[in-house]
């Protein structure tokens, strides 16, 4: 079968042996996959991945001991926990220490024609969800995460920082959680999909307002991201950490101190909340899809992926 795989900074394409599902797993046919930034950072050096990428998807499962999920749409949660530490006993698998991670961590990815993953990280679809929308429950999740893990209070404004994929995921599920979304970026087009769903935007070229907000979201995927999140703060601020980048980030944080900033990490989140937001229309991700293309053309669609302004390139 056909795989999509990354090395040396290349994606390539290989023919692979079809995976065998181990006893719990289920093996899925892909139906579709998105490209996501994370994957770009992997291709750029990030967690010096080699191997099979991809942690968006959306397939079809072929074989299961749980007959049901036979012939269902599913989409799959990507951290592989062990089930039996003190993390995965609360629920928290995402931090189980012996996790392996769909196409990030020891688990090749989705980009291949047939994938496995534990029967239990498995979620049907529902039916009225087309498959080019589910494929965003994974971000989507990402997304929603900051409302588990801070308690922002009703109404409040709140400043997101990027219009790339992530930054227009976390606006809208702000704006349909009734927030009051001023979210910042660079590209008109992407903005205007946010525009669409009822929240404020402005082109932030080099003057973001100083200390304004209580609380601000730093989705840029940029390193200069926090320090401008920083800026934009009020004293005793909460800025959420979004953006995964490849390197560095360095700048003064005596600001941090001095304005006694709480500083907060999120990355993947529930899949539950995700599917409800998708089934209730308010998040509109159709829009946010700039090219489909069939697997076998994976380095092009990387390509395009990587280029500015682009949104999510999906693969079929
Ligand atoms: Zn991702
Ligand atoms: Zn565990």
């Amino acid at each position: 079968m056909l795989a999509v795989h990354l090395e040396n900074h290349r994606v390539a394409l290989k023919r692979v042996p079809r995976p065998r599902a181990p006893q719990g797993f289920a093996l899925i046919r892909l139906l579709c996959g998105g490209i996501c930034n994370t994957d770009l950072e992997l291709q750029r050096g990030y967690y010096g991945f080699s191997g099979i990428p991809g942690h968006e998807f959306v397939g079809e499962v072929v074989e299961a001991a749980n007959r049901e999920l036979i012939g269902r749409r599913v989409v799959g949660e990507i951290n592989l926990d062990c089930g039996c530490c003190d993390w995965c006993r609360k629920g928290l698998g995402r931090h189980c220490p012996k996790r392996t991670v769909l196409g990030i961590v020891k688990h090749p990815g989705a980009f291949r024609e047939f994938l496995t993953l534990p029967e239990r990280n498995l979620h049907m679809v529902p039916d009225s969800i087309p498959t080019e929308q589910a494929v965003f429950v994974e971000p989507l999740a990402a997304a929603a995460e900051i409302l588990d893990q801070v308690t922002i209070p009703c109404s409040s404004p709140v400043a997101v920082l990027g219009d790339g994929k992530l930054g227009l995921l976390i606006a809208q599920v702000l704006d349909a959680h009734g927030y009051r979304v001023h979210e910042f970026g660079r590209h008109k087009e992407n903005l205007r999909i946010a525009a669409r769903a009822g929240v404020e935007t402005e082109i932030a070229r080099d003057h973001l307002p100083a200390a304004e907000y209580d609380w601000v979201v730093d989705a840029t995927g940029s390193p200069k991201g926090l320090a401008d999140a920083v800026h934009i703060a009020r004293p005793r601020a909460t800025i959420i950490m979004k953006s995964t980048v490849h390197g560095l980030a360095g700048f003064d944080t005596a600001p941090i101190i001095v304005n006694e900033i709480t500083l907060v990490g999120s990355r993947c989140g529930r899949f539950e909340p995700a599917l409800e937001l998708l089934k209730t229309g308010l998040i509109n991700v159709t829009d946010m899809i700039s090219e489909q293309m069939p697997l076998d053309r994976a380095p092009e669609a990387f390509r395009k992926a990587a280029k500015s302004g682009v949104l999510k390139v999906l693969l079929k």
